[in-house]
């Protein structure tokens, strides 16, 4: 069992250390859970998971983010990722030549202590096994990393280094308004498929439709860099039918 705990935490964007966005954010996800984070756009969604990333833009300036109760702050990015999290900001855009087989090798090998090396033999053995689990067609690990993908692929892409990864938590941060249907649904099978008591999920969306596809435990709605309510999967159902105005004025402070 593992947990991923937030504390209060505090974001500003680095270049201005003074610009609060993420104001006090308190979340502590188990493994086995899935956590959707919701909110009108511009409430700091994308800057809590890009700063619990280790992103150089963003500035942790108060709180603190323990993985099985030690902090990770002083970590860089891709100890952060031996350490179990997967961050969706470490991946390139595009590597021409460099094939997924080849890339995911690279990133499971980086994973392995020092000195270690990974078989071939069962490299591969392990890939094949989890692209059946994700019904990903063989022919895509001989194609280059994200070169002419359409969202769908690139999604696949990342959730089979995901897969291959095995990390104790995933934060997602699926902003990209050019998300279709298929690439959404890649992702919800692929999230669906790992779903273990030993694997743990952070979904950022803007879309309740991502959820009729991954049914999240809990549902955080994101205000002003604020956690103002949570609830479970009827949160989302009742945010999709109410919009979020009626949370607005709930916690809109009372006019003078
Ligand atoms: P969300 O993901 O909820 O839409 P963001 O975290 O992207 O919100 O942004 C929250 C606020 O912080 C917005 O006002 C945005 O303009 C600002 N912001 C985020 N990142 C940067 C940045 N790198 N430079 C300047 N402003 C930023
Ligand atoms: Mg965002």
């Amino acid at each position: 069992m593992h947990t991923l705990e937030l504390r209060d935490l505090h974001v500003a964007l680095t270049e201005q250390p003074d610009k609060s966005i993420v104001k006090g954010v308190t979340l502590t996800i188990k493994s086995g859970e899935v956590h959707a984070i919701m909110g009108p756009n511009g409430t700091g969604k994308s800057t809590l998971s890009k700063a619990v990333a280790g992103h150089p833009d963003y500035t942790i300036t108060g709180g603190d983010v323990l993985l099985d109760g030690k902090s990770i702050l002083e970590m860089e990015p891709d100890e952060r990722a031996r350490a179990g999290l997967f961050l969706a900001f470490q991946y390139p855009s595009e590597i021409p030549g460099v094939s997924i087989a080849n890339f995911i090798r690279a990133a499971v090998q980086a994973r392995l202590k020092e000195g270690e090396e990974l078989d071939a033999t069962s490299y591969y053995k392990r890939l094949y096994a989890k692209m059946d689990l994700l019904k990903i067609d063989r022919k895509f690990t001989s194609r280059a990393v994200n070169d002419g993908f359409s969202g769908g692929e690139k999604k696949r892409c990342e959730i089979l280094q995901m897969a291959m990864l095995e990390p104790a938590f995933a934060l997602m941060d699926e902003t990209d308004s050019g998300l279709d249907i298929d690439a959404l649904k890649v992702v919800a099978e692929g999230v669906n498929a790992m779903r273990s008591p030993r694997f743990g999920v952070l979904m950022i969306t803007h879309y309740q439709r991502l959820l009729d596809y991954i049914v999240p435990d809990f549902v955080h709605v994101m205000m002003d860099g604020r956690i103002v309510k949570s609830g479970d999967k009827t949160l989302a159902m009742e945010l999709e039918s109410r919009g979020y105005d009626w949370i607005k004025k709930e916690f809109a402070p009372a006019k003078a």
